[in-house]
């Protein structure tokens, strides 16, 4: 299972009908202080889980898990995640952490449609998505963790809560579904989205200096061309309004 770098491990998503974000376990694996990022999908919890013991870390390291955003894609995997992990915090960006404390499921699905087509295909109950957050993140909130440093940016747009988490020193970006490889942008329709407000988001992407881009979905970028995200916003600047 791919070692990205030295404190960057990465699960890939298994698509089904539904797609199964990627999963990402950051920190030093000496510094016995690990986060999990983004469980995925309901249904591919068991193959996450496995894919860790494949990967030789131990559970116990594992402290925390914490959300690029709420979407059922990328969060519905933490029931199986807290099967084996039951004391992972669960930290998550301020504007997404009071709804799902309160059982407020709209960003979870997104929209309606989704909700009644996973409980039918997951068989899961109304109101599932309750559950406490140990920590409710802010943008510029700078993360001392697994022996590295990793910045908050809140990043609206797609999501109300959605946040990037930049390690300037090793010049990583871990932007959830705000930005992908191969100049794509994450879906601007659903509950708590808005164009104008990606379009923000993106710009201060911008500003960073990235080399290796790690989003939700699809391909993972090593080496990210000086100016990518500035293009990216550049083609997409004209439908975020
Ligand atoms: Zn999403
Ligand atoms: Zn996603």
């Amino acid at each position: 299972m791919p070692k990205l770098t030295e404190g960057i491990y990465f699960i890939p998503g298994r698509d089904e009908m539904i797609p199964d974000a990627h999963t990402y376990i950051i920190g030093y694996p000496s510094s016995k202080d690990l986060s999990l990022i983004d469980p995925g999908l309901i249904s591919r919890g068991r193959y996450k889980i496995d894919s860790i013991k494949e990967m030789g870390i131990t559970f116990e390291d594992i402290k925390r898990v914490i959300m690029s955003h709420t979407h059922f894609d990328h969060l519905s995997g933490i029931f199986q995640i807290k099967e084996e992990i039951p004391w992972a915090e669960l930290w998550v960006h301020e504007a997404e952490a009071s709804p799902l404390e309160q059982g407020d499921e709209r960003t979870v699905y997104g929209m309606e449609m989704f909700r009644k087509m996973c409980e039918i295909e997951y068989g899961i109950k109304y109101g599932a998505f309750r559950m406490k957050v140990h920590r409710k993140l802010k943008g510029g909130d700078v993360l001392k963790i697994g022996g590295m440093c990793w910045e908050v940016l809140h990043i609206p747009g797609h999501s109300l809560g959605s946040i990037g988490l930049h390690c300037p020193s090793e010049k990583v970006l871990i932007p959830g579904d705000v930005i992908y490889a191969d100049y794509a942008i994450g879906r601007f329709d659903l509950f708590g989205a808005d164009g104008a407000v990606l379009k923000e988001s993106l710009k201060k992407l911008s500003e960073l200096d990235v080399k290796i881009l790690l989003p939700g979905h699809n391909r993972t970028v090593m080496n990210l061309p000086i100016g990518y995200i500035q293009k990216t916003l550049a083609q997409w600047e004209p439908y975020l309004v």
